[in-house]
């Protein structure tokens, strides 16, 4: 079997090569043979879903985690509603929710049957602040859910504290955050569980989408292990022996798609190196754009909180100008993302909860500085050091 998954780009003679923001061709080229490996066993024993591929990854991805339960979904998205819904959540329940990340760890509060409350973020660095968690968390709040964005924990240690005085429950949105720890305890696990996104573009990311969720906590692993297959337990639980699927609770369909989990596991041999290369990068590009007038803050100026470590699943640079920056670097072959356009508590979907320009200024002010630079292991550092030269000589051609 020829690959073909991603046949060459190819550019014009003399002109530089486009820089994506994301690619893993040369991953797929290196790891290929152990990738159509795993995926043909899937298609020979003819088991899709829910088969021996997952069973192995969730054991494969407990031991590297130091999880005693991964329960394999079929996105990040749905870990965090099954993780809401597994650790308790009863409907109109609130959870304290960063009002700076991904639609996802609000959206997920809501689909579970609960209420979103945000919080802004911290002053330095992107995560949830505990004094505003302090400050926002009400007689109806329940839970307090922090995402860990981009390279780094939020502050666990701070979250904590206040929820322990308030007996709020602490899950974690750790869908970006594979390989953070806190004092060597995987992120997901310091709260009463966490979730992993496996979507493309993430440190460890399938052919599409997948997910899982992670805790210690026997309970929440049983009750996300029926949900994920229609609120059945029976084949996926040990509990009810001779009884044939019974459905215990209205459930959805969140299973793990086989192939996937081939891929995953082919891909999850190389993780370690993976996050190593994306650190050397984040460190030259710390080093080369940390002097550079217009960008304003680079993640490796704010040292994580005591205790974590750095991963760095996206590189994200606080610049002025930013519209026009990515416009500049668009036009020279130079992909970037905006990590995230619009503060939750500013969302349409959001707009019942009666929030207004101003409520979250950090949140704010984050959602119109951000810019995503291209970081991931097939990134060469001669890459890298034109994506800075290319934002140096945006700033140095600016007018005034
Ligand atoms: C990616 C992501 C999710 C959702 O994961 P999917 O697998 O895309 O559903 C949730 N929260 C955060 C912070 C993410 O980055």
């Amino acid at each position: 079997m020829e690959k073909t998954l991603f046949p060459p780009g190819g550019s014009p003679a003399g002109a530089a090569a486009p820089i994506p923001f994301f690619s893993q061709a040369a991953t797929f080229d290196e790891l290929w043979k152990e990738i159509r490996a795993g995926c043909v066993d899937v298609l020979d024993r003819g088991k899709f879903s829910h088969g021996a591929k997952v069973a192995e990854l969730e054991r494969r991805l407990a031991l590297w985690t130091g999880a005693t339960h991964v329960v394999g979904v079929n996105s990040g998205t749905d870990a965090l509603v099954l993780l809401l819904r597994a650790a308790g959540l009863r409907p109109g329940d609130e959870v304290v929710v960063p009002a700076y990340s991904f639609i996802a760890t609000a959206s997920s509060v809501v689909l579970a049957g609960g209420v979103p409350v945000f919080a802004d973020i911290e002053e330095r660095g992107h995560g949830i602040d505990p004094a505003s968690v302090d400050s926002v968390a009400g007689e109806r709040t329940r839970m307090v859910m922090p995402a860990h964005l981009f390279d780094r924990l939020a502050d666990l240690r701070g979250v904590c504290e206040v929820a322990r005085r308030r007996g709020l429950t602490v899950l974690e949105d750790s869908a970006e955050a594979i390989g953070m720890r806190l004092d060597g305890t995987h992120a997901g696990l310091v709260g009463a569980g966490g979730v992993l996104s496996f979507f493309p573009s993430k440190t460890l990311g399938a052919i599409g989408d997948a997910g899982a969720l992670l805790t210690d906590d026997d309970d929440i692993a049983e009750t996300a292990r029926a949900l994920r297959h229609h609120g059945r337990a029976g084949r996926t639980l040990d509990h009810f022996p001779g009884i044939a699927n019974p459905t215990v609770l209205s459930g959805c369909n969140s299973k793990m798609d086989d192939l996937q989990a081939a891929v995953l596991l082919a891909k999850l041999a190389g993780l370690d190196a993976g996050i190593a290369r994306r650190s050397e990068l984040a460190t030259r590009y710390d080093a080369r754009l940390r002097e550079v007038p217009g960008v304003l803050a680079v993640p490796g100026a704010v040292p994580p909180h005591p205790g974590g470590n750095r991963v760095c699943y996206v590189y994200l640079v606080e610049v002025e100008s930013r519209d026009a920056l990515a416009a500049h670097l668009a036009a020279r072959g130079i992909g970037t993302e905006i990590y995230y356009p619009v503060p939750l508590h500013l969302q349409p979907c959001f707009s019942h909860l009666g929030h207004a320009r101003g409520d979250f200024p950090r949140a704010e002010a984050a959602c119109a500085r951000a810019l995503a630079l291209p970081l991931y292991p097939d990134l060469s550092d001669a890459d890298a050091d034109r994506v800075c030269d290319e934002v140096a000589g945006f700033y140095r051609g600016r007018p005034g």
